[in-house]
């Protein structure tokens, strides 16, 4: 009989699914991904994929044609990325009728992400309802967050009746990339001592935390994910009261600001562009609006480095993760420029080598280690799926 060692990785969008078949079995698990790919447009008129159920069925035409069908013995269990987990979910967690029902719950603060989900989940549930189904939740890693980072300064009666707090997200990533930050310095996360290390994910979406000893203690966005960095289409940071203005002077209603802020902000506000390959582009062509988003994106990171480096007291090392992070040597150089005060020395020729690996890009003599250490959220739910679901599975009861 065929050992079941592999882990169905599942990320339901709005409008795709983007599926990563991991074999977690051999000396390095997920090296061995047999299957992988995107079903786009979902919903949307002349597509042919009408909804989620029809998505999930063409993954699983595409897996059958690798020779890896849904009904494969060797499919250990099914990883599903979902966004928010509230308060409620601290961590991977076994979906039954309880858990959707809590996650429907959780919709309000996630109006856009949470109900793809919960329809990912269901859809794959009902093709295999044998299996275990897991939610991996981006708001897990946080939630060790103390109490004086997550809390806003709210009344508290008005805060907590509203659900409104700092919950974080793209925490799957902090996760993977403070361990594989300590990994790649030969460090034990959570051994004597500790390490403390301050991540930065810059993608199209971008976050920052600050993990000591294996647990995270601050982290940039809040209770949604606008909150924090310069990201590629949202602000981060900024001023409340610019709503508020908005609101009464502009004439702006409710919607339109949420737009503004989430879809026409951050870098393609700034100069029209949210790649940073062609930021960079135009910045040798002497464009001044590119420019100044550039700048305006590092000197926000320059700040949160600064800022986490006083919660964490001492800082063993920074990772530079996600699009942007991995791959920009302009923002690492330009966001760590004049850090040496706090121990940060950036080896330019190191910084400038392209690598796809884990690699260090400070001098040898830096206090702090300077990392890019690429992202693998999708071997991050697979590894936490199966330690849940363990090595031979679990068995479930028919679903109710
Ligand atoms: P997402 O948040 O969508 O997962 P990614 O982590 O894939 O985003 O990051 C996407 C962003 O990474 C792009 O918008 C682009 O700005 C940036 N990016 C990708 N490749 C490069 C590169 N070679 N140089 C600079 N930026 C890059």
């Amino acid at each position: 009989m065929t050992a079941a060692t592999r882990v169905l990785v599942l990320n339901s969008g709005s409008s795709s699914l983007k599926y990563q078949l991991i074999d977690m079995a051999g000396p390095v698990p997920g090296a061995r991904r047999p299957a992988r790919g995107v079903v786009e447009r979902i919903g949307e008129p002349g597509s042919g994929v009408a909804d989620h159920a029809a998505a999930l069925r063409t993954v699983g035409e595409e897996l059958a044609a690798a020779g890896h069908g849904l009904d494969s013995p060797g499919l250990l269990a099914v990883g599903h990325r979902a966004v928010h987990g509230g308060t409620r979910f601290t961590g991977p967690t076994l979906v039954d009728n309880g858990v959707l029902a809590e996650m429907e719950k959780l919709v309000p603060l996630a109006p856009l992400h949470n109900p793809a989900n919960i329809a990912g989940i269901r859809v794959a549930r009902d093709l295999r309802p044998d299996l275990p189904q897991v939610a991996v939740f981006d708001t897990a890693f946080h939630a060790t967050l103390p109490e004086h980072a997550w809390r806003y300064a709210l009344d508290p009666a008005v805060a907590d009746a509203h659900a409104i707090r700092r919950y974080g997200f793209h925490g799957t990533s902090h996760a993977y990339v403070s361990r594989a930050a300590a990994e790649l310095l030969g460090r034990d996360p959570a051994g004597p001592g500790g390490f403390n290390v301050i991540v930065l994910h810059l993608g199209n979406g971008a976050s920052a935390s600050a993990v000591a000893g294996g647990r995270c203690v601050e982290t940039s966005m809040g209770m949604t994910p606008l909150e924090g960095l310069v990201m590629g289409t949202r602000s981060g940071d900024l001023d409340p009261a610019v709503i508020f203005h908005l609101a009464r002077e502009a004439g702006m209603a409710t919607d339109a600001i949420d737009t503004l802020l989430n879809k026409r902000s951050g870098l393609v506000g700034l100069c029209g562009d949210n790649d940073m390959r062609e930021i960079g582009r135009r910045i040798a062509e002497g464009d001044e609006r590119a420019r100044l988003a550039f700048d305006v994106y590092v000197h926000r990171i320059r700040k949160y480095v600064g800022a986490y480096t006083a919660v964490l007291g001492r800082v063993d090392a920074l990772a530079f993760t996600a699009g942007v992070g991995e791959n920009s040597a302009a923002v690492r150089a330009a966001a760590l420029r004049g850090l040496e005060g706090l121990g940060v020395e950036l080896d330019p020729v190191r910084n400038a080598l392209r690598g796809s690996g884990p690699r260090v890009v400070s001098t040898p003599g830096s206090a702090v280690a300077v990392a890019v250490v690429p992202t693998d959220e999708e071997l991050e739910i697979a590894t936490q799926t199966r330690d849940l679901v363990g090595e031979r599975g679990l068995s479930l009861p028919p679903p109710q």
